[in-house]
């Protein structure tokens, strides 16, 4: 499926992501491919429209230009092929509704993205799928939560916000045993530190939105099939209309030729960070799986090429001092970390993170939880902003 049939087929990572999705010669030359915008697509007669007999029939099934991301996905996946979403949440609920039916049974990790808990909990409840949400500490016990009609497994490593791993070639044996469905939301890891589909997950989503845009300027989400279930996902999203628009495309597609050395920067810069922070005395706990101290540390390690830039802690607060009250006090300290949501981009972050809706896990009862995106910036000035956030928290 490579687009450039005369590189090498075994490269390092930031080599594919240099020439991933487009062979220049296909378009007389040009480094990038065109932008091509489309609703309507002509047929030279009335037999070719007929049979619907050639690659481009209509601008929702695909233009050159989202095909070329998907390819280069595909390339950066191993996968058999690739979906554009208008979002990384509709990228995980498609999916889901490409696999499930009424009366089918579907396991959801408890430290799921919290949109797609909401998704879960209002329209497949009223389509009459049953979720259940179970622990991210379950290997192979996971199979004592299989019922006859349980058809998907949905993962995602490292959880939101809390940062869990999980033993994701476990899961999805049992999965498969029980001729479920196997997705992963794989957004933190991105496919260059983690590939999902050489562990057994059978789709690998991804908000693009993240790091592959890289920006904080495009939404978008990706899916991504092994052979076996890439039909029924392709079709699907066909027949829903939910696609991914060609200038966005683009735009991923030129966040991706850098998405390698801005990983490392974050990861060098965030693995920095989270030593600081593991040395003061105001803050409990640390969550970022890169970090040795981290309880799943060795799972990290064991599947996993690399960490993102996004890390959590626990701040210390006294006992009976209002845990809001504290947190807010930190985030009004800080003037290079912005407050927002999303992260991925190239500026600094922080939020404080709600984990209200958990049903299995609890939340850190040492204080509240911090999420941190770390950016491009410098980390002298990052380590002097949040400790102007401490101060500030008193
Ligand atoms: C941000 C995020 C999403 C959703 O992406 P959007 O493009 O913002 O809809 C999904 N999953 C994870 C893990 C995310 O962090």
């Amino acid at each position: 499926m490579t687009a450039n049939d005369s590189r090498p087929t075994r490269v390092g990572s930031n080599t594919q992501l240099v020439g991933a999705g487009h062979n220049p010669f296909d378009f007389h030359g040009f480094v990038n491919p065109p932008t091509v915008r489309a609703s309507t697509v002509l047929f030279p007669d009335a037999g070719t429209m007929e049979a619907h007999g050639q690659k481009y029939t209509y601008g929702t099934r695909g233009t050159p230009t989202t095909d070329a991301l998907c390819t280069a996905i595909n390339e950066l996946e191993g996968a058999a092929g690739t979906i554009l979403l208008p979002s990384g949440l509709a990228a995980v609920t498609v999916t889901f509704l490409a696999y499930l039916a009424a009366g089918d049974h579907a396991l959801i990790v408890d430290s799921v993205y919290g949109n797609v808990r909401r998704f879960c909990d209002t329209v497949l409840t009223r389509f009459g799928i049953e979720v259940e949400y179970y622990d991210p500490s379950l290997g192979a016990e996971i199979e004592t939560l299989f019922k006859p009609n349980t058809r998907l497994v949905h993962l995602e490593a490292p959880g939101s916000n809390t940062f869990e791993m999980q033993d994701i070639p476990a899961i999805a044996a049992v999965a498969h045993r029980h001729d479920a469905v196997v997705t992963m939301d794989n957004t933190w890891a991105t496919p260059l530190y983690f590939r999902p589909l050489d562990f057994g997950v059978d789709v690998s989503i991804q908000a693009s939105t993240k790091y592959p845009a890289g920006h904080a300027d495009i939404l978008m989400g990706t899916a991504s099939a092994n052979a076996r279930r890439w039909r029924r996902l392709k079709h699907v999203h066909g027949e829903l209309g939910i696609c991914g628009a060609p200038d966005d495309a683009y735009q991923v597609l030129r966040g991706l030729r850098t998405m390698g050395v801005r990983l490392e920067r974050h990861q060098k810069s965030a693995l920095a960070i989270a030593e600081w922070l593991e040395a003061r005395d105001d803050v409990a706990r640390i969550l970022y799986p890169a970090l040795p101290s981290f309880p799943d540390h060795d799972i990290w390690k064991r599947d996993f090429k690399g960490a993102s830039g996004v890390l959590s802690f626990v701040l210390a607060v006294a006992p009976g001092r209002d845990f809001k009250v504290r947190a807010q006090g930190f985030l009004n300290g800080l003037s290079l970390f912005g407050l927002g949501y999303s992260w991925g981009g190239f500026q600094s972050l922080a939020l404080h993170v709600d984990l209200d809706d958990r049903r299995v896990l609890r939340a850190p009862n040492e204080g509240p939880v911090i999420r941190l995106h770390i950016g491009l910036e410098d980390i002298d000035d990052l380590k002097a902003d949040l400790a102007r956030g401490f101060d500030a928290a008193g």
